[in-house]
């Protein structure tokens, strides 16, 4: 745990208790603060209570009443589509509104540093898509080449969960743009930026909230070292912003298709093959070929991140190699679940909106695709240019039948459920065909969450393939 620095004596109300919230009221705890913990949903109280915290009701008149901070949780609109009500009264009040990420920032760093060698780093990944796989590639790839490092953030342990720093250590953290929207100290030593689609517009009052939020990561600290995917006009304003000119090697541009040859530093990937170029020269290749955790474009660029991420920290191009070789994959990600008779069964059940399902369905040539779910703002009718690939659409969920509408003249049959969707897709794939999971939407219709609908499916083509 992270002790949190600043407060000892202070009152902080938390707001949210769930994974983050608990944890930041620990890390409160242990540095002698008193915090003052409530949730809007009465499961959550319950829960918080099960594990032996003491609730205070902060909808109460004068809850705020010698209140230092208010930390809250990602999941709570904290300004759009409207600030959750106990957010709304700490802004009206003047009472600063932070979260465990800026506490964590504040903390981490302790005077005990003085003795070690080599100063601990901070590395976040920040991004629409990519950011899950990036950090634990980026985690994956320090361990083989043995640096102590831990990994936290939107990908599942809470920042101020992990260990106080190690000497030499690199903490890595996946943000998600409600974390850096918020964060009052965000201090990473190295930053990347992996690219910007749509998603959460409702939360950040459409895309230029969005990328706002995104950007506050380079902005607020300004850290050593930026990286940058440039295939976005977004990421191309975000590393002009950030560098001097072109041949300023502070930021490492990154790409999946386009070669970057006349900057500072660059690293992009083309038809499989990594390439770093430094002032002018390239210094490194690496074939991604036959990388199996890292297949598709997508995962390419994701590769060329954490590359320059760990070449950044000082680690040679043939490690990083050696490294990207034994990283298996996340879960639910472009994850080969088996396969049976030359047909490929691949759930990509964290494709959750337009830009990732279009990443997955261009990563395989033949492709019997599941999709369907609840559709989210905007609709599917952008993959219809990447809808070559596909031999037929098996539609579930609450949006099948909006889904059908959407996609042109793509054969399809409405399943309603994963149970049939898999049945009828493995029934009529023919070899060399590949049964993808790819939704295009979120879970919650049918499932608890993306993860929940990625094990049923993995159950389901198991128990087919035996
Ligand atoms: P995030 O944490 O940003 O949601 P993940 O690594 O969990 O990113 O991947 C989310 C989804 O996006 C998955 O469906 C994955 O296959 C796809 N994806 C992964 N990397 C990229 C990328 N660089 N660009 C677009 N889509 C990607």
């Amino acid at each position: 745990m992270i002790p949190v620095i600043g407060y000892t004596g202070a009152k902080l109300a938390v707001l949210g208790l769930g994974r983050s919230g608990l944890a930041t009221a620990r890390a409160l705890q242990a540095a002698g603060a008193e915090p003052l913990l409530w949730d809007d949903s009465p499961e959550s109280r319950a829960k918080a209570e099960a594990e032996g915290f003491t609730l205070t009701d902060l909808t109460r008149h004068g809850a705020f009443d010698g209140v230092a901070a208010l930390i809250t949780s990602p999941g709570i609109p904290h300004l759009y589509p409207h600030p959750n009500k106990i957010i709304g009264r700490a802004l009206e009040l003047g009472i600063p509104v932070d979260n465990d990420i800026g506490l964590f920032f504040r903390s981490y760093a302790t005077p005990e540093w003085d003795n070690f060698e080599t100063a601990p780093k901070v590395v976040t990944v920040t991004g629409s898509n990519g950011k899950s796989t990036t950090t634990a590639l980026i985690h994956h790839i320090l361990q083989v080449a043995g640096r102590p490092t831990q990994m936290a953030g939107n990908i599942g342990t809470g920042v101020l969960s992990i260990d106080p720093a190690r000497d030499g250590e690199v903490v890595v953290l996946e943000l998600s743009s409600y974390q850096t929207d918020l964060a009052r100290a965000l201090t990473p030593d190295i930053a990347v930026f992996t690219n910007l689609s749509p998603d959460h517009l409702d939360r950040h009052n459409g895309m230029g909230g969005y990328f706002a939020a995104k950007r506050r990561l380079f902005a607020e600290g300004g850290p050593d070292r930026a990286v940058v995917g440039v295939d976005e006009v977004e990421g191309q304003f975000l590393a002009n912003q950030l560098a001097e000119g072109p041949a300023d090697d502070r930021v490492i541009r990154v790409s999946s298709g386009t070669k970057l040859e006349g900057f500072g530093w660059s690293v992009f990937a083309r038809k499989g093959f990594l390439a770093e170029w430094r002032r002018g020269r390239q210094v490194a290749s690496i074939d991604l070929r036959e990388i199996a955790g890292l297949p598709g474009a997508h995962n390419h660029q994701n590769a060329c991140a954490a590359y320059a991420a760990c070449r950044s920290l000082g680690l040679a191009p043939k490690l990083i190699e050696q490294a990207l070789h034994s990283f298996a994959g996340l879960p639910h990600r472009s994850q080969l679940v088996g396969e049976r008779e030359g047909v490929r069964f691949v759930n990509d059940s964290k494709a959750t909106n337009v830009d990732s399902a279009a990443k997955a369905l261009q990563a395989f040539p033949k492709i019997r695709w599941i999709a369907g779910g609840l559709g989210k703002e905007g609709g599917i009718a952008g993959l219809v240019p990447y809808l070559s690939s596909v031999e037929k659409a098996y539609l579930i969920g609450h949006s099948a039948r909006d889904f059908a509408l959407q996609i042109g003249e793509t054969p399809h049959e409405i399943c309603e459920t994963m149970e049939r969707a898999v049945a009828r897709a493995a029934a009529e794939a023919q070899p060399g065909e590949v049964v993808l999971l790819a939704p295009a939407a979120a879970s919650f219709d049918q499932y608890p969450n993306f993860e929940k609908r990625g094990e049923d499916f993995t159950a389901l083509v198991r128990a087919l393939i035996g």
